[in-house]
């Protein structure tokens, strides 16, 4: 049955990138500035699509923002195991158009890639579901297991109304497993399971000293300067190697397991690619060694600077200023809790602040880490359906970012196998500019999940 799968979505392949096509001609941007109309035209076109596509109970869901989720099921016996299949119709903006080397909104194939906005994040999602579900079908005569489809609206605009959602309908999405088809895979032809996510939060610092910016030498040395006092603060978060330094924040931390490790290490990640991914200057040295790399960014956290202000380069002159703002980043390692985290790093601000100074901070709001247990059945079904799907072994990975409907799924629905997959990899510049698909892994993609479904 595997050969046959994988012939007939071959054939297939076509019609399933003109379908992404079709999404990716809609300008979806779910952020408040962008014409909205253009989310709703893209929920209504993924609407018709489940229609055509023969799924029942379709229906919008309507978070408060009036993106909606598109929601629709192929229900087939109370006996069998029920999958929620989840991705999002909504995208980014497309950042600085000229630098695109085809519009944004055609996709547009070049050699074994799709480009435009959201080919690969998140639409591939919505079309992979939709095309596995044609399949099982096909080769399954309707005894495939019962599906659930949810695409959600506002993503990338930070999830707002999906636990509403979730919350409101925990009966109509009730299922024992699902699959978040909006990650990607480690490298090219690499099938690649995503088991944890760091979380994230986030504090704006403002010190204030006096009412106004003051002529440096009429006023400086009797009146302390905020600046100064808000880069020492900065400085005590953390050591020169990036190591926090707020006591006990990483009580809680779960290290990873020997299987993660080994897991890890077969990726084969090396300084050289990681410094050449990320840019980074020729003389400047990691703050851990090549084998930590990885660990590092998957399972500890970090704290950085996102934002710090105090006047202007264009207006720096002999002045001593009114206050000093810093905008400070957290990222979460799987087991410690983003509001618990924020609450410290201001804590621990706070204590610091000298001379009395007006010291405001505002805390916003955060994602906590997540950490799946892969000893579930479904975890091996999906990795060994993925292995035959790409030909090649899959690797269980962690992710350095944050995606909130993960918890958002374990806190509806319980301990049950939350897959984390997708069809990002890394040369597809989701979120920037030229974004792109990698067509191969898209058709594979499709028979991991088709054989993932044969399998349940
Ligand atoms: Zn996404």
């Amino acid at each position: 049955m595997e050969n046959q799968i994988k012939s007939e979505i071959h054939k297939k392949m076509p019609e399933y990138i003109e379908l992404l096509s079709r999404l990716v001609a809609i300008p979806s941007i779910s952020f408040d500035n962008f014409d909205q109309s253009f989310v709703l035209k893209s929920a209504e076109t993924v609407k018709q699509m489940f229609i055509d596509a023969g799924l029942t109970n379709v229906q919008f869901l309507i978070p408060p923002s009036g993106r909606p989720s598109v929601y629709g099921e192929s229900l087939t016996s109370p006996d069998k195991p029920t999958v929620l299949l989840y991705a999002h119709h909504d995208v980014q903006p497309p950042m600085r158009e000229k630098l695109w080397n085809t519009p944004p909104f055609t996709a547009t194939q070049k050699g074994d890639r799709l480009f435009g906005r959201g080919t690969a994040d998140d639409k591939a999602g919505v079309i992979t579901h939709l095309a596995a579900l044609e399949q099982v079908r096909k080769q399954l005569n309707g005894n495939g297991p019962n599906l659930k489809f949810i695409i959600e609206g506002e993503e990338e605009s930070g999830s707002a109304g999906f636990e509403k959602i979730l919350k409101e309908n925990a009966e109509l999405l009730k299922c024992d497993a699902v699959i978040v088809a909006d990650l990607g895979n480690f490298a090219k032809n690499t099938p690649s399971i995503t088991t944890t996510l760091r979380g994230m939060g986030a504090v704006g610092v403002t010190l204030r000293v006096t009412k106004a910016p003051l002529h440096s030498g009429s006023w400086s040395g009797p009146i302390p300067d905020p600046a100064q006092a808000l880069c020492r603060i900065i400085a005590s978060l953390a050591d020169k190697d990036g190591k926090i330094l707020i006591p006990h924040y990483e009580d809680g931390l779960i290290p990873p397991t020997q299987e993660e490790l080994d897991s890890y290490k077969s990726l084969g990640m090396t300084e050289k690619i990681f410094r050449n991914d990320g840019g980074v200057l020729d003389q400047v040295n990691l703050n851990v060694p090549e084998d930590e790399i990885l660990i590092s960014l998957w399972r500890r956290p970090s704290i950085i600077v996102s934002t710090i202000e105090s006047g202007s380069r264009v207006n720096a002159g002999n002045v001593l200023q009114d206050s000093a703002y810093a905008r400070i980043g957290i990222r979460l390692a799987p087991g410690m809790d983003a509001q618990k985290c924020t609450d410290m790093l201001a804590d621990f601000i706070n204590a610091q602040v000298p001379n009395n100074m007006e010291c405001v901070i505002e805390k916003e709001d955060g994602a906590n880490p997540f950490v799946t247990d892969t000893t579930h059945p479904f975890f091996k079904k999906m990795s060994d359906a993925m292995s035959d799907a790409y030909g090649s072994p899959t690797k269980f990975i962690g992710c350095g970012a944050s995606i909130p409907g993960a918890e958002l799924f374990r806190n509806t629905f319980g301990n049950i196998p939350i897959l984390l997959t997708g069809l990002e990899d890394p040369e597809c510049n989701a979120h920037g500019e030229n974004e792109s698909l990698y067509l191969p892994d898209f058709e594979s993609g499709i028979v991991a999940e088709t054989l993932f479904f044969a399998k349940l």
